[in-house]
C-alpha cells in the first residue's frame, strides 16, 4: 500500500506523527482483527472467539484481539449477539465514558452518528441501571442496519431515530451525555480499506472539518448543563481532531476533560494551540487503527425542554399483558399495543420513549414482543434477542451445520420434537423462533438476515 506524498506532507507536524514508522506500518499488510463481547450473551475472558485464539484489548473490559480473521458470517454466535465486530482504537469510548460518568443511574445519552451501531452497542453494555440510549442515524438506509444491530444486542433501553442533527436541539438540555463520532476524511482506516485512500484530498478534509463543526453547532443546546460531548473522528488531519477542540471550545464554550491513559497503552495524548487535550491513536504504536477522542463538559445552561407527552400511545390491555407475559418477563415493563405489534418499554423511560415518538423520527424503541394474532401472540425475532424470554420457554439447541441451515432460512430436521413454539439456539444462546409443526419445521429467522453464502 502506498500513500500518497501529498497526504504524507498534510501530516508533518501532526502530534505523534512519525514519517517512517507510519509508512512502514501501511505497506506491511497487518490486520488487525478485534471484537467486543456482550456482557451477559458471551464469555468474559474469553480464551478463543469464533474458534480463534483472543487477547483483552488493553483500554475494554469487553474488548478482544483475535490471532486471525475468522468467517464471522459463518459462526452462529455472531448471529445470536455474543460479539460485535469492531476497531480496537474506538473501544476507547469505554474509558471516556466510565471515567466521565461516575455511576450516576438514570443517565440519558445520545449517540448522534451511531450506524451501523459499534459505539451504540457498546454504550449499551455500560449504561449505568435505568439508562435510556438514543442512537441516531441521519442516512435512512444506513439507520436500517443500525436498527438491525441494536435489536441484536437485545437491550431494551435503546430508541433508534433517524433524524438530521439539527432536529434534536429542540430538546434543549435533555441529555447528560453526547457522542459525536463525526463522519471524517476517514484516513485512520486506510490500512482496512486501502480503496479510501483515493477518496481522500485536502479539499475533503476542510468539507470534513466544516460539516463536524455544523453538526457540533446544531446538536450542543440538547446537552444539558454539567453534560459531557464525547467527540471522536478517524481521521489524523489536525483539522478535524486538535483544529475542532480549539472550536468546541471557543465557539461553544465546553470546557476540556482529561482522561487517565495507562503509557503502557501507547495512546497519545496530544495537545492543541488552546491546550486542550485529546487522544491520539497511531497504528505504529499501538494495535489498532487511527482514531482520535477529546472530551468536554459545558458548563453554560440551556433552558431544559420539560418532558411533557402530549399524546399517549394505547397501551396493551390485561389480556394482551398476560398473553406476553406467557413468552416473557414482563415485570417493570410498560406494554404498548400499536395496531397488532407490542412493544415492551422500560416502566421507568415511559415518558421519555413517548416524548421522543413525538419530537424525533422514531424507527424503533424498546423490545417488538410480537404480532397479536386472534387469541395468540406470535412472538417476534427482537424478542428471542433480548434476554427477557422465559427459562420456561423450550430452547432446541442446534449444532453448527443446523445452525447455518436456520440462519440461511432454510429447512431443518428435527426429530422427536412435540409441536409447538421453541427458541432455535446454538451452544445454548438463541438465535431466533422455530414454530414445530406435525411433519415439518417453520423457520421464523428474518428474511431480510438471512445468510445469502453458501459455505
Ligand atoms: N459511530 C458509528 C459506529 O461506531 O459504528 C460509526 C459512525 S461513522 C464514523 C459516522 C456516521 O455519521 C455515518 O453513519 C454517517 O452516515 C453519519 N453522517 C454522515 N453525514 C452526517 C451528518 N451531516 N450529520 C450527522 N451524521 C452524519
Amino acid at each position: 500500500m502506498s500513500l500518497p506524498a501529498i497526504f504524507l506532507d498534510s501530516l508533518t507536524g501532526t502530534p505523534g506523527f512519525d514519517l517512517q514508522a507510519f509508512s512502514q506500518v501501511h505497506r506491511s499488510g497487518e490486520q488487525v482483527t478485534s471484537v467486543r463481547v456482550h456482557p451477559q450473551k458471551g464469555e468474559d475472558n474469553s480464551r478463543t472467539i469464533a474458534g480463534i485464539p483472543a487477547s483483552p484489548v488493553p483500554w475494554s473490559r469487553y474488548g478482544y484481539y483475535l490471532d486471525e480473521r475468522p468467517s464471522f458470517t459463518f459462526d452462529p454466535l455472531f448471529h445470536a449477539g455474543t460479539y460485535y465486530v469492531q476497531e480496537a482504537s474506538s473501544m476507547f469510548l469505554e474509558q471516556a465514558f466510565l471515567q466521565l460518568n461516575k455511576g450516576e443511574e438514570g443517565i440519558k445519552v445520545l449517540d448522534l452518528c451511531a450506524a451501523p451501531g459499534g459505539k451504540s452497542t457498546h454504550l449499551l453494555s455500560l449504561l449505568p441501571a435505568n439508562s435510556l440510549l438514543v442512537s441516531n442515524e441521519v442516512i435512512r438506509q444506513r439507520a436500517g442496519v443500525l436498527k438491525e444491530n441494536i435489536i441484536k444486542w437485545g437491550a431494551e433501553n435503546a430508541v433508534v431515530t433517524n433524524n438530521d442533527p439539527k432536529d434534536f436541539a429542540h430538546l434543549s438540555g435533555f441529555f447528560d451525555v453526547l457522542v459525536i463520532d463525526a463522519p471524517c476524511s476517514g484516513s485512520g482506516l486506510f490500512r482496512r480499506d486501502p480503496e479510501a485512500i483515493q477518496e481522500w484530498s485536502l479539499n475533503n478534509v476542510a468539507l470534513c472539518s466544516q460539516r463536524q463543526q455544523r453538526i457540533l453547532a446544531d446538536v450542543w443546546p440538547a446537552l444539558k448543563e454539567g453534560g459531557v460531548l464525547i467527540y471522536s473522528t478517524c481521521s489524523y488531519s489536525a483539522e478535524e481532531d486538535e483544529q475542532i477542540m480549539d472550536w468546541i471550545q471557543r465557539e461553544l464554550g465546553g470546557e476540556n476533560c482529561l482522561l487517565t491513559v495507562d503509557p503502557a497503552w501507547g495512546i497519545l495524548e496530544t495537545t492543541s494551540e488552546s491546550s486542550n487535550r485529546g487522544y491520539r491513536f497511531w497504528p505504529d504504536r499501538l494495535k489498532g487503527e487511527g482514531f482520535f477522542l477529546a472530551c468536554f463538559r459545558k458548563t453554560t445552561g440551556d433552558s431544559v425542554a420539560p418532558v411533557k407527552p402530549r399524546k399517549l400511545p394505547d397501551a396493551a390491555s390485561k389480556a394482551d399483558r398476560e398473553m406476553t407475559g406467557r413468552w416473557m418477563d414482563v415485570s417493570g415493563k410498560t406494554l404498548i399495543r400499536h395496531q397488532q405489534t407490542v412493544y415492551a418499554w422500560p416502566a421507568e423511560l415511559y415518558n421519555e420513549f413517548v416524548w421522543l415518538l413525538e419530537q424525533t423520527k422514531v424507527l424503533y424503541s424498546g423490545i417488538k414482543t410480537g404480532e397479536l394474532m386472534r387469541d395468540k401472540l406470535v412472538p417476534d425475532h427482537a424478542m428471542a434477542m433480548s434476554s427477557l424470554v422465559l427459562p420456561g420457554i423450550r430452547r432446541v439447541e442446534l449444532d453448527n451445520g443446523a445452525a447455518i441451515r436456520y440462519l440461511q432460512r432454510k429447512d431443518i430436521q428435527l426429530v422427536g420434537q412435540t409441536p409447538g413454539w421453541a427458541l432455535a439456539c446454538f451452544q445454548g444462546k438463541p438465535l431466533g423462533w422455530l414454530n414445530i409443526l406435525p411433519g415439518r419445521v417453520n423457520n421464523y429467522y428474518p428474511k431480510e438476515l438471512r445468510i445469502l453464502k453458501d459455505i
